[in-house]
């Protein structure tokens, strides 16, 4: 049966299986435990839940859920927790903490299909899958968790050959707002699978995501640092560069401003699918021929190695924004040289397109399907900066903002109702928010860029 369009048959998989009760919590830790400190706090947050539950099993989420929402307390989840909105944690409410669901076991080799733990991280999973000869795209850091990344999409250093995570993803098993425990795939639940294909952790805590692996060992990965002078010339020519790189070839270009006593800096990190030399150097070549080149270490290495532990530069806060560029145009990049002079903005424009462009825009509940780039700005405050200060940062950042299709949520650094609503583009939001009233009506998981369920 379908209601605009929506299945609304929800195929329970395991609702026997799970025994919820507030006395099943799994681990728990409270405020003044040891460990309590550690834990409460995330990456982009100091945190001071009531409770953090680490379940072990389906059950034990189930039960954390009904614990909260029998107590009125939020909920948060997480799994790698690095939500630049700092959403990994809360305040006075329930944190269900995914570490123990960190499994990565291969299903069938034959296939390549591998079932990862929401809470693995993508260092543990690229090691994993190495073994095999084999890798997920996905992102760029080790330390980023499975759930949180893929659930609003992926964009990795395989992405114009293989597409985004949620592209590799063939199922997910999910603890829905009323304890059960489904299967989503496009067969099951096909409504589910593609509200979490993009839609973030709006629709349950998701236990673990089933992925059919890439065939890949080493690729040709590093940095093209040069002395900065021209920024609109270079990020044409970046463009330029792309718009003619063959799909084996993602890059990242990096626009650095004077930090701790360096001048500003540009750098290109690529990423060349295939240990082909000759095939690397040819595309390589014109990103090379940027500008004047002082630092290459661009070499082959096991794609393993290409992720890397995030540094946070220290006393510093770093506000995220992001858009996804439909097209990279003159305009844009003047106004990105415009932003750069004010002297405190990182700016990183990623390469989009190819096998993302692929997918048609309604597969996924990401639906930026046919943008060129994604530019991401990093505002570098002091960490007391008071919220007027952040604004004041902010309005160098809002013209260029405007020139975008709208945020890719897991860069977002702040979550909003319209920042989610620019997220997506309407008849995408307006899915998502009658998927959400079917599987979390009481808009229990609302911790997240949040799609509240549709009225009604
Ligand atoms: C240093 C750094 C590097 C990054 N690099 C990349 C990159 O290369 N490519 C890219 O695409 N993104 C990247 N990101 C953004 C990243 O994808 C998001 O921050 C993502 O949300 C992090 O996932 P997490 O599991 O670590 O975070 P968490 O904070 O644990 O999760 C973020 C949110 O996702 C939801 N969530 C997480 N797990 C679950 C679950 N199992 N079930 C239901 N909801 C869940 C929750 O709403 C949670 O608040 C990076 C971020 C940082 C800080």
């Amino acid at each position: 049966m379908t209601s605009q369009g929506i299945d609304t048959t929800i195929t329970d998989r395991g609702a026997d299986r799970l025994a919820p009760g507030p006395t099943e919590l799994g681990d728990v830790l409270l405020p003044g435990d040891d460990g309590y400190d550690d834990a409460s706090g995330a990456v982009f947050a100091l945190g001071a839940p009531d409770v953090i539950v680490r379940p072990r099993d389906p059950g034990e989420i189930a039960a954390a859920i009904e614990y909260a929402t029998g107590s009125c307390l939020d909920i948060s989840v997480r799994a790698g927790g690095h939500s630049p909105a700092g959403l990994s944690t809360n305040t006075a409410g329930v944190l269900i903490d995914l570490s123990h669901f960190d499994r990565i076991v291969v299903l069938d080799r034959t296939a390549r299909r591998v079932r990862i733990g929401a809470g693995a991280t993508w260092g543990a999973v690229s090691d994993a899958l190495a073994e095999h000869g084999w890798a997920i795209t996905a992102g760029d850091t080790r330390s980023v968790g499975v759930g949180g990344l893929t659930l609003g999409g992926g964009i990795g250093w395989l992405v114009r050959k293989y597409g985004l995570a949620i592209d590799s993803v063939v199922a997910a098993d999910v603890v829905l707002a009323n304890g059960q425990l489904v299967r989503a795939t496009v067969d099951e639940n096909p409504d589910l699978f593609w509200a979490l294909r993009g839609g973030g952790g709006n629709f349950g805590v998701v236990v673990s995501l089933d992925f059919i692996a890439q065939p890949i060992t080493s690729v040709y990965y590093g940095s093209i640092a040069f002395a900065l002078q021209d920024v609109p010339a270079m990020v044409a020519g970046w463009r330029d560069a792309m718009r003619a790189a063959d799909e084996n070839l993602t890059s990242t270009l990096v626009l650095m401003p004077p930090m701790m006593g360096r001048p500003a800096a540009a750098m290109v990190l690529c990423c060349y699918a295939e240990p082909d030399e000759r095939a690397a150097d040819a595309a390589l070549e014109p990103l090379r021929a940027l500008g004047s080149v002082v630092a290459d270490t661009v070499r082959l290495m096991p794609y393993s190695q290409v992720l890397e532990d995030a540094h946070h530069p220290p006393g510093i806060r770093i506000v995220a924004r992001n858009t996804l560029l439909p097209r990279l145009t003159d305009e844009v990049i003047s106004g990105m040289a415009r932003a750069f002079e004010c002297e405190q903005m990182m700016l990183t424009l990623r390469s989009l397109g190819s096998a993302v462009a692929r997918v048609r825009a309604d597969a996924t509940a990401y639906a930026h399907r046919a943008s060129e780039g994604m530019l991401l700005a990093g505002i570098m405050l002091p960490m007391a900066a008071t919220e007027a200060e952040i604004d004041q940062a902010l309005s160098d950042w809002k013209p260029l903002a405007a020139q975008g299709s709208g945020p890719y949520i897991n860069f977002q650094g702040s979550a909003t109702p319209d920042d989610v609503a620019a997220a997506y583009p309407p008849e995408t939001y307006q899915r998502l928010s009658l998927i959400k009233r079917r599987y979390d009506p009481e808009n229990i998981f609302r911790r997240n860029h949040n799609v509240p369920p549709a009225a009604g």
